[in-house]
């Protein structure tokens, strides 16, 4: 996982935390699908790397019998995925998450991004995607283009998939129940104070109209 240091796997140098571009030899490390299976294939479309701007290659990450086809820039490992696919992929490992690893979430988070901000062009469209903190919480910035899909740097996938791991999705379910129970809480309490100042209101015009019979009394 990318919270380990690793060493890079062209020149063998140590790599810094979490990183995935050896400050040595500049290598690239592929995190995102070192010892996953993947075979290639002929796109079906031409789709160019937001990241560097080449044609991206299609790979299918499952089987023959059950392809799933994801783009991937062979030159610096970033990755599209259409729109829905992402949820594919970590809905299969939320299945197994039971616990939610507070430190490790938060270690994730703490993962240095070297890059400055920048905005990418849609592979499909080209138009300039949206920066977004992935699952809200996860301090993972990825871009998106609603129509599309999402374009990710090379490690965030494996970045993505820990915190999925590490029960990211569960702590967001939590917040949210939570949430919808202070929300209805909240709706309790204005009712209450709706009724209060209603019986306040009452109470004023009745104390005035007590007062215009008293001053009528004695005029
Ligand atoms: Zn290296
Ligand atoms: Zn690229
Ligand atoms: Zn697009």
């Amino acid at each position: 996982m990318s919270t380990k240091s690793g060493k890079c796997e062209h020149c063998n140098a140590p790599l810094g935390h979490g990183a995935i571009k050896c400050s040595y030899c500049g290598g690239i490390n592929d995190v995102d699908l070192k010892g996953h299976y993947f075979t290639l294939h002929e796109p079906e479309e031409e789709r160019i790397c937001a990241g560097c701007d080449q044609v991206m290659q299609t790979l299918n990450i499952r089987s023959s019998e059950a392809p799933f086809y994801i783009e991937r820039c062979d030159n610096c490992l970033g990755i599209f995925l259409d729109n829905g696919e992402i949820d594919l992929i970590i809905n299969d490992h939320d299945k197994l998450v039971h616990t939610i690893d507070h430190i490790r979430l938060g270690a994730l988070k703490e993962i240095p991004r070297n890059e400055a901000v920048k905005y990418v062009k849609c592979p499909v469209c080209q138009k300039v995607m949206n920066r977004m903190n992935f699952g809200d919480s996860s301090g993972i910035i990825i871009d998106q283009c609603r129509d599309h899909g999402i374009y990710l740097d090379a490690g965030e996938l494996q970045r993505i998939v820990s915190w999925v791991k590490q029960g990211g999705l569960r702590r967001n379910e939590q917040r949210e129940a939570l949430k919808k129970e202070d929300f209805q809480w909240r709706e309790v309490f204005h009712a209450e104070t709706r009724s209060q100042h209603n019986y306040d209101r009452r109470a004023q015009s009745f104390l005035r109209g007590l007062g215009n019979f008293i001053q009528h009394l004695w005029s």
